[in-house]
């Protein structure tokens, strides 16, 4: 049965006990990283995960709360032997930063390193992310400081659907992603410029009776 794991849920400021917010999608066949936060490759191993398990990655936007861990996780991949390649999504935007970022440790110079494709989500709503025989995931721009998806994730075998804000202030295109939702993981960081209140962050599920 597929699920959602939580391997973070603080805001940008993380406290002893919680890491910034990412989470892993887990089902039969595959499992996504949605965002990589904090330590992630000790993490999933606490969740009972097999990090090399993991396939995909999808990146919300380029902060540094919600991709600082990808160089560790690179790195942590490479030292299990891993061959098969890690697919990453994300904007232009954050997908050209996420590639100058990880060619800071020059990634091909380390023997037998595993292929990393990077795969660009459309800045419109509806667009497709990937489609796995697990999950089928879709993403919409949200208004946040940079250029940032929110994601919609539908489990092909039961139907239930997941969606995630990442960061953002209430909008229609995150209305749209959580229409219908039977869970949405929600950022509370506060009402300030691309940012939620825990209060706006619960008109969002009820506000669309579709
Ligand atoms: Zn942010």
């Amino acid at each position: 049965m597929a699920e959602a794991v939580l391997l973070g849920t603080a805001r940008a400021l993380p406290s002893v006990d919680q890491e910034n917010t990412y989470l892993a999608l887990v089902g039969e066949e595959h499992a996504v990283l949605i965002d990589c936060a904090g330590s992630p490759y000790r993490r999933l191993q606490q969740a009972s995960l097999d990090p090399n398990h993991l396939d995909s990655v999808i990146l919300t936007h380029f902060h540094p709360d919600h991709v600082y861990g990808l160089p560790a996780l690179m790195l942590s991949l490479w030292l299990t032997g891993r061959q098969s390649p890690l697919e990453i999504h994300a904007s232009a935007d954050t997908s050209e930063r996420t590639q100058a970022l990880l060619a800071l440790f020059h990634p091909e110079q380390w023997p037998a390193m595993f292929e990393i494709r990077y795969h660009v989500v459309a800045m419109e709503p509806g667009c497709a992310v990937l489609t796995s025989a697990d999950f089928e995931i879709t993403a919409a721009p949200v208004q946040h400081i940079v250029p940032t998806i929110g994601l919609r994730v539908i489990n092909r075998i039961s139907g239930a659907v997941l969606t995630y804000s990442a960061d953002t202030e209430p909008c229609p295109n995150l209305r749209r992603l959580a229409r219908g939702a039977n869970l949405l993981i929600h950022e509370a960081s506060g009402a300030r410029k691309g940012h939620s209140s825990a209060a706006q962050a619960g008109l969002i599920a009820p506000r669309d009776p579709t």
